[in-house]
């Protein structure tokens, strides 16, 4: 399995952008409203690879995980969580806190090793509030299945709220009832996760083509505008999820939207996989 890793730093905060995978969807998937013609103009192919892209932030002595890909499930495309971990020389042990952005299966299936085994033995897990409860009342088996079977482990907070020193999270519900993006601040710099309120770097040019499994477009929709707004005008370092490797970059106003402005130029990933 080849894995990459992309280690730089927020003010004086280690972070390390980790490669899990990739999945593909059908194009719908990620514009799900966009109408025919305006899709076809930019000529994508049928199927969308959406890479994950977990952080890795060390402060105050702790390690924070953010979103652990889809697990083992989903290999041999993705679910190399540990694996990326292990070769970029963070011993799964040593993770304090995971955040779960939200409880869709391609950020929590990670929670679990090949074997059935909690892939981070040490680590308190992190999810809003609001996102704990709407799935544990949800008919989503899998979903509330894997919350129950942690259910000890878990830290459900109500942000916004400091989950470590430098580690906020920031509410953004639409995606999911109780989905939040990550701030990191160390000094004067800063990066916002921003998980799915983005999903693909179009969504900055046409920020109302929402998200097939939007629980609730209209806020989904709300929530990026919002966010696209304050990150075009502060010049917000951002980490999208499921934007290519490594995900870091900026939104530039264009006209009434945005383009994406990649703060790293991407280096290659192979498409197969031995
Ligand atoms: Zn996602």
């Amino acid at each position: 399995m080849d894995v990459q890793s992309y280690a730089f730093k927020v003010g004086d905060l280690a972070c390390v952008v980790l490669y899990e995978g990739a999945v593909s969807y059908r194009l719908r998937a990620f514009f799900a409203n966009a109408p025919e013609d305006e899709l076809a103009a930019y000529g994508l192919p049928e199927r969308v690879l959406a890479p994950h892209n977990c952080l890795v932030v060390t402060t105050g002595g702790q390690r924070v995980l953010i979103d652990t890909g889809p697990g083992p499930t989903a290999r041999p495309e993705a679910g190399w969580i540990l694996q990326a971990l292990t070769q970029a020389g963070i011993a799964p042990q040593s993770i304090d806190r995971v955040v779960l952005t939200h409880s869709h299966p391609d950020h929590i299936g990670g929670l679990f090793d090949g074997r059935g085994h909690v892939a981070f033995p040490n680590a308190r897990l992190v999810l809003a509030s609001a996102e704990w409860d709407y799935w544990r009342a949800s008919a989503r088996d899998t979903t509330r299945a894997l919350l129950d079977l942690l259910r000890a482990r878990f830290d459900r907070i109500d942000p916004p709220a400091e989950v470590a020193p430098g580690v906020r999270l920031r509410p953004a519900p639409g995606h999911t009832p109780g989905l939040v993006m990550v701030e990191i601040t160390g000094g004067p710099d800063r990066l916002t996760c921003t998980s799915d309120v983005i999903a693909h770097p179009l969504h900055l040019t046409h920020p109302d083509w929402g998200i097939v499994s939007d629980w609730d477009q209209p806020l989904a929709l709300a929530a990026r505008r919002d966010l696209l707004a304050q990150a075009a005008a502060g010049a917000w370092l951002l980490l999208g999820y499921h934007f290519p490797f490594p995900g870091l970059g900026r939104a530039r106003a264009r006209g009434e939207t945005y383009v994406w402005e990649p703060a790293v130029s991407e280096p290659a990933l192979p498409i197969a996989r031995p």
